[in-house]
């Protein structure tokens, strides 16, 4: 059964094309990842899902309905986590989740026991009483996810919920996401990071740009790069390669460098790792360590873009 159905949405600020003619499709139990560089537009269909933004064109439905006409029933039957903390800094931590489950309909004893049952998912139940001030970000972030969870909701939908946190609270982060799941959600989840959608999402929708360009599971994402390799190589400098004299090497797709990193994405058929090797002794470039590696989800990224995930 289909939770999400996202028919040829399209959104601009001015002339900035923010969600190009997107069609995806979410069923019940996935954790679909939402994969994609700053600016590629999650946020855009995140804000448009959850009523805050107007789309241009196209129509979503949510649990069976329309956006459009539903608005009221869908708000009450999701949780978002939005990418900017929404915490009360003068509320408590108990008050904070009250409050917000209070909005998707919860009263009396039900509200009280499931505000203390999010606290606790989110391990905040020791907290309930403190004031977010005194709080990490980590424990920020894990608030923010109590006050969208509360009221149990059919989907949930997480926008970078990791960004800018310690690896603890992303891990507890990671994990309560596979239990909410376990335990009947739906999930939708944007990141930038492809180490966390290889890890929790059941399928993955890769944005750039607007415009949805790969979708599967990890395995048949990486199924599009399965010809390729990845050539990483550490070297002493790079001022003095010639970018255009790498490419020109047999098998050779492209050529990328940050800091003394050279990544090479080439063919995997062609031996040209002699070659490529030759080319640094020649111009006198000492390499410090050199890895061939299969392809992962940030070389379809980059096999499909050209550019890398993250600048
Ligand atoms: P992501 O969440 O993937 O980082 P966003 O959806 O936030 O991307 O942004 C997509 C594009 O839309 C970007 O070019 C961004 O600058 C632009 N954008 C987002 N929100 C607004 C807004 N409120 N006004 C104008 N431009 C916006
Ligand atoms: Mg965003």
């Amino acid at each position: 059964m289909s939770i999400v159905k996202i028919n040829n949405l399209y959104k601009k600020f001015g002339d900035n094309i923010a969600v190009d003619s997107i069609n995806i499709t979410i069923n019940q139990g996935e954790v679909y990842g939402l994969l994609g560089p700053n600016g590629a537009g999650k946020s855009t269909i995140i804000n448009i899902m959850s009523g805050l933004l107007k789309m241009n064109k196209g129509s979503i439905e949510i649990l069976q309905k329309d956006l459009g006409k539903n608005s009221k029933f869908i708000k009450r039957n999701i949780g978002v986590v939005p990418q900017e903390l929404a915490i009360y800094e003068e509320l408590t931590a108990y008050e904070n989740v009250k409050f917000f489950a209070s909005l998707y309909g919860l009263k009396g004893s039900e509200l009280k026991n499931k505000t203390f049952e999010a606290l606790e998912f989110v391990g905040l139940k020791e907290k309930a009483k403190e004031y977010p001030k005194s709080f990490s970000g980590g424990m920020k972030r894990r608030l923010n996810i109590a006050c969208a969870i509360a009221h149990t909701p059919k989907l949930i939908i997480m926008d970078e919920p990791t960004v800018g946190i310690d690896p603890q609270s992303r891990n507890h982060i990671l994990k309560s996401v596979k239990k909410l799941n376990e335990k009947g959600s739906t999930i939708i989840y944007t990141t930038h990071y492809m180490e966390e959608v290889e890890t929790i999402c059941t399928r993955i929708g890769i944005i750039d740009h607007g415009k949805l360009i790969a979708e599967g599971t990890k395995e048949e994402l990486k199924a599009i790069v399965t010809d390729k390799k990845n050539i990483k190589l550490v070297v002493d400098q790079i001022d003095n390669i010639n970018i255009k004299e790498l490419q020109n090497i047999t098998g050779v797709l492209s050529v990328e460098f940050n800091e003394d990193i050279v990544n090479i994405n080439s063919n995997k058929e062609t031996n040209n790792l002699d070659k490529i090797i030759l080319y640094f002794t020649n111009n006198k470039i000492s390499i410090r360590n050199i890895t061939s590696t299969e392809p992962n989800l940030e070389t379809v990224f980059l096999t499909l873009t050209g550019r890398k995930l993250r600048d």
